[in-house]
């Protein structure tokens, strides 16, 4: 690739790594010109399911919606930035799995909702709070009482 600081074209790759659960490529390059560097990632890119609203509507599936509804639920949490991106790549993996071409909204949700549960017992409750519009104090308390099992 040209360098994004002087457009040169002579680049070179001086560290590769796997991140996100090993579904990505992490380089970092350097640029032979002006000697900025700079990361890249890679990843393969293979279909995810569009997405079906309650309402019926179909959307293309939105992977910055799902990491700002998870990032929502996790604020002020103890829970690394890697930790999120690994779990968000799970997710993606576990929609592609599914091998549909459209899959309901709540599927999605739910997803979400183990991954949290194993990321942030705190950001779970938030989440599924929210999401499951708990009806009352006493379902919120049941929800509780199920993560201390
Ligand atoms: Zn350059």
């Amino acid at each position: 690739m040209h360098c994004p600081f002087c457009t040169a074209v002579d680049t070179k790759v001086i560290d590769s790594r796997l991140v996100s659960g090993a579904s990505q490529v992490r380089r970092r390059r350097e640029c032979l010109l002006c000697h900025e560097r700079w990361t890249t990632f890679e990843s393969a890119e293979l279909v995810i399911p569009r997405v079906i609203k309650s309402n019926g509507v179909r959307e293309p599936f939105n992977e910055d919606k799902l990491r700002s509804g998870i990032l929502k639920a996790l604020e002020k949490r103890p829970v690394s930035a890697d930790d999120v991106e690994t779990a968000i790549s799970h997710i993606k993996s576990q929609l592609r799995a599914t091998g549909e071409r459209e899959i309901p909204a709540k599927m999605v949700g739910n997803l979400v909702m183990e991954a949290l549960k194993r990321l942030d017992k705190v950001a779970y409750i938030r989440f599924a709070s929210v999401y499951r519009s708990f009806e009352d104090i006493r379902e919120f308390g049941e929800e509780i009482a199920k993560l201390k099992d």
